[in-house]
């Protein structure tokens, strides 16, 4: 037997008891006469000691050959500590080492295996097997796992059954590139990974499966923006026989059952959004509904006046920043420079400071009266001691830009505590949405959404106004999942491909599997995927979902570890009958 006990478990019980450990050398104290070393595994740290006067002198020995990382079997027996450590459960007791194995020596690690390393993000990415052996990310990674049990544990109940759709498959656009795969016994001719599941759990709901779902990777071949993955995991869902509301109640269920066994936290609220009015209060899709600060919509009272650059905005909106009179002339400069910054782009902020006598001074004092800024105030929500910031523009630009000065100042003001929870649904998105470089309309969520049946008149007439059956699910800010009600008919499908831009050739040798599916008694059906990466990320308090993956691909898509992407070799470029022509 290689152990008895793990390292995590002797207590002052134990005393007496002869026990094997094994394990990684943490760090050894050498007294000359006697030598300490702490023993770790996954488990926790046990303290062996070797005394010259009780442990075989060979013994001690060896053990002065030991470095840091060294694989090591001890045989001993546990005594009580003269020098207890309160900071570790097992620090009452310690090993009194008979006999030494060295299972396997080490290198000198190139960081410090402890909870804060000297180890930079490349170095623990390339030696990402010591980096695992550090506290944070073992936990981070046995925390993924208990996340991944309870998404189980909750679908199982409810009857859903996991099952596992192929990887090597044929494109489905959802609006990323498709990674490939040359196949060597289909000359010049490729699979593609799965962006998602997509046309695969329909095809089941056709199968008659009723209610799937999938712990699986997913690859999408994008431009790596900061904290995205090419591969990442979803829990992917498909229901048949269901309204949206069904969806929205099974996933609220799974969200607060999460909630509950991960955080212990039970959820009150569970409010559903709409997109309009999510934009409209908050200028985002995915609103930080954990503090206020909601848009006030400014129009009616800031354009009576003769400040043109109102006069002339589509949209005149601000917010109140709790406390924020306080800032100096200096410290509201600096806010609008940050404003105005290329990745915000406002071209201005008009703000009004509200007094603690209830009178306000602004930056427009020019143009608008005691009576004008009070309306203003009201309408933000704003108190004395607050600050009202106006932004005027672009509907859709100036939305965004007061989004990002929202989260700015709920970050700067310690508003967006990772321990609370808020999540939400938003529902009804448009179907549609417009894209300038292609000049043509793209699916907003991806082609088998179904369009709201009492919008379908406008598809015609106005598509970018036809509202969709779909949803977002929203977690602090961040879209944790989406999903939608699925086209199951022939005819709208064919219509919405239509509208998408393909050609009924196209629309048939892409998805002809799928359309000529819906002719044989393909229930009404719709479904949903969360994020599991960013999920566990959000629930473990955390921003990066890099740090919840066992081996994460760095920003430029690579695995610096194991060295890929990399180049194959010619014999195999010829087996698969390709040739690289590279410049
Ligand atoms: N397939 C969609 C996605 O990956 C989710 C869904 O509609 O179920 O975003």
């Amino acid at each position: 037997m290689y152990r008895t006990h793990s390292n995590g478990e002797l207590r002052l019980s134990n005393v007496g008891q002869e026990v094997t450990l094994a394990g990684w050398v943490q760090k050894t104290r050498d007294k000359g006469f006697m030598l300490w070393v702490d023993l770790r595994d996954r488990y926790g740290i046990t303290q062996l000691i070797f005394d010259e006067d009780r442990t075989p002198m060979e013994m001690v020995d060896r053990a002065k050959m030991l470095g840091r990382e060294f694989v090591i079997q001890v045989k001993g027996e546990v005594i009580e500590r003269v020098s207890k450590n309160s900071n570790i459960p097992t620090g009452e007791v310690e090993v009194l080492v008979k006999e030494l194995t060295i299972l396997n020596k080490s290198l000198v690690p190139p960081f410090t295996i402890e909870d804060e390393t000297d180890g930079g993000d490349e170095l623990r990415m390339k030696y990402r097997y010591l980096d695992i052996r550090r506290n944070p990310v073992r936990e981070n990674l046995i925390f993924r796992h208990k996340v991944a049990i309870e998404v189980r544990k909750y679908l199982s109940d409810k009857d859903f059954i996991e099952i596992e759709t192929p990887v090597l498959i044929k494109s489905t656009p959802e609006g990323a590139r498709d990674f490939v795969v040359p196949s060597r016994m289909n000359e010049g001719q490729f699979y593609a990974l799965p962006q998602s599941p997509q046309t695969f759990k329909q095809l089941l709901m056709i199968g008659g499966m009723d209610k799937y779902f999938q712990i699986v990777k997913c690859f999408r071949d994008e431009d790596l923006r900061a904290d995205r993955q090419p591969e990442f995991t979803q829990i992917d869902c498909e229901m048949a026989f269901v309204e949206q509301e069904d969806i929205l109640n099974i996933f609220e269920g799974l969200t607060r059952h999460l909630l509950k066994e991960i955080k212990g936290v039970e959820v009150a609220d569970f409010p559903r959004m709409t997109y309009d009015d999510a934009m409209k209060k908050y200028g985002n899709d995915k609103p930080d509904i954990r503090f206020g600060m909601e848009f006030g919509e400014l129009n009616e009272v800031a354009k009576h006046k003769e400040f043109g650059v109102f006069n002339n905005a589509e949209l005149v909106v601000g917010i109140a920043i709790p406390g924020g009179n306080s800032y100096t002339r200096k410290e509201i400069d600096k806010l609008i420079e940050w404003i105005k910054r290329p990745q915000v782009g406002a071209l201005g902020m008009v703000y009004s400071r509200c007094n603690d006598d209830g009178s306000f001074k602004s930056s427009v004092d020019k143009f608008y009266d005691q009576e004008d800024l009070a309306k203003w105030a009201e309408i933000t929500g704003a108190k004395p001691g607050d600050l009202v910031c106006v932004l005027s523009g672009n509907t859709d630009k100036v939305r965004t830009q007061l989004s990002a000065l929202r989260m700015e100042m709920a970050e700067r003001l310690g508003l967006r505590k990772p321990n609370e929870f808020a999540p939400l649904w938003v529902v009804d998105f448009p179907l549609l949405e417009w894209d300038e470089e292609s000049e043509r309309y793209h699916a907003m969520h991806h082609p088998f959404t179904s369009p709201k049946p009492e919008d379908m008149a406008l598809l015609d007439t106005d598509p970018g106004k036809v509202r969709a059956n779909a949803y977002d699910m929203v977690l602090n800010g961040n879209e944790i999942g989406g999903g939608s009600i699925r086209i199951h008919d022939k005819a709208t499908q064919a219509l919405m491909f239509d509208h998408l831009g393909f050609t009924p050739e196209q629309a048939k040798e892409q998805f002809g599997f799928l359309m000529n599916a819906f002719e044989y008694g393909a229930p009404p059906h719709g479904g949903l995927a969360f994020g599991l990466d960013r999920l566990v990320a959000i629930l473990g308090g955390q921003e990066t979902i890099r740090d919840f993956i066992a081996f994460p691909k760095n920003n430029s898509g690579r695995d610096v570890m194991i060295d890929a992407p990399s180049k194959i070799d010619e014999t195999q470029l010829k087996e698969l009958s390709l040739r690289l022509d590279l410049k």
